[in-house]
């Protein structure tokens, strides 16, 4: 009888993606948050805790990214272990959304690469191989998205482009790119509440700042988010930028980086090299 193969739950986030991608069919990949779902509201099915209890592995996001999957009992907490010094939202808890930056999402590749590597030792020069073209396209990645977000009107005068977003998903690629994010509904979850500063103190900075765009995280957006754009008069971007996860349908970090890039570079007056995106993609596609 053939050996079984180990058992992986990939919680939330990137991690499904990044997870699969290095095991490929050496293991058993169990993903509990599909592509486009809000992992900050989940709730585990009876089938998700079954899973949970059988496998080897639990790997989750952490920096409290699922509540709902923070400190389960022997899972480990990836971004928590891969990139420590994750930028701080408040005095208590610092950002989970941190690979929005490649050079972060690089950290988790190469502690997956660690960690499962103990775990199947049979595939440890297979996995090298993958890890190796996982963190070069990331690189490139970085390369890339650095030259699109360059293109916004005022960028190469040192000026920071204002990310206005429903909530603060977007504070490593923020740093990593010279953004100022700007969260305009509730701050640290998907919660589709105005901020407690109320609606005129927002609508004095989106003119302070001369916003030029609001970004969605769900189409149709929410009504607060188009309640903002009638009163501001500032137009909501026309597709969602995906924060908390791979974008539905596109399920895998480049694709998701690449499209959220694009959405952010154009609507703030810049351009996006959709041609070069799409061969990172295809780069990414063929790692086996
Ligand atoms: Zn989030």
């Amino acid at each position: 009888m053939a050996r079984q193969r180990p058992s992986i739950v990939a919680g939330d986030g990137v991690l499904c993606d990044l997870t699969q991608r290095l095991v490929q069919s050496a293991a058993d990949v169990h993903c509990l948050v599909p592509p486009g779902e809000d992992p900050h509201n989940l709730r585990l099915t009876p089938q998700q805790k079954r899973q949970l209890g059988q496998a080897q592995v639990v790997l989750i996001n952490g920096y409290n990214l699922t509540p709902s999957l923070q400190g389960l009992a022997g899972s480990k907490a990836v971004a928590e272990l891969a990139v420590p010094d994750s930028p701080k939202l408040g005095a208590q808890s610092a950002d989970p959304h941190i690979w929005h930056d490649p050079a972060q999402s690089r950290a988790l590749v190469r502690w997956l690469h660690r960690d499962l590597g103990a775990l199947l030792p049979a595939e440890a020069r297979a996995m090298d191989g993958r890890a190796k073209a996982m963190e070069s396209v990331l690189a490139d990645l970085d390369t890339w998205n650095r030259h699109q977000l360059a293109t916004i009107p005022g960028k190469a005068a040192g000026q920071k482009p204002v990310l206005a977003s429903s909530h603060r998903a977007f504070i490593s690629l923020a740093r990593a790119y010279g953004l100022q994010e700007l969260a305009l509904l509730d701050g640290s979850s998907g919660s589709h509440v105005l901020r407690p500063e109320g609606l005129d103190a927002t609508l004095k900075q989106l003119r302070r700042l001369g916003v030029r765009q609001l970004f969605s995280e769900e189409i149709p957006p929410p009504k607060a988010l188009l309640r903002l754009s009638a009163l501001s008069g500032i137009p909501i971007a026309p597709a969602a930028l995906v924060a908390d996860g791979l974008a539905p349908g596109q399920p895998s970090l480049p694709a998701t980086a690449i499209a959220n890039t694009c959405l952010i570079s154009e609507g703030l007056g810049g351009r996006c090299d959709r041609e070069s995106g799409q061969a990172l993609q295809t780069r990414w596609q063929a790692i086996r």
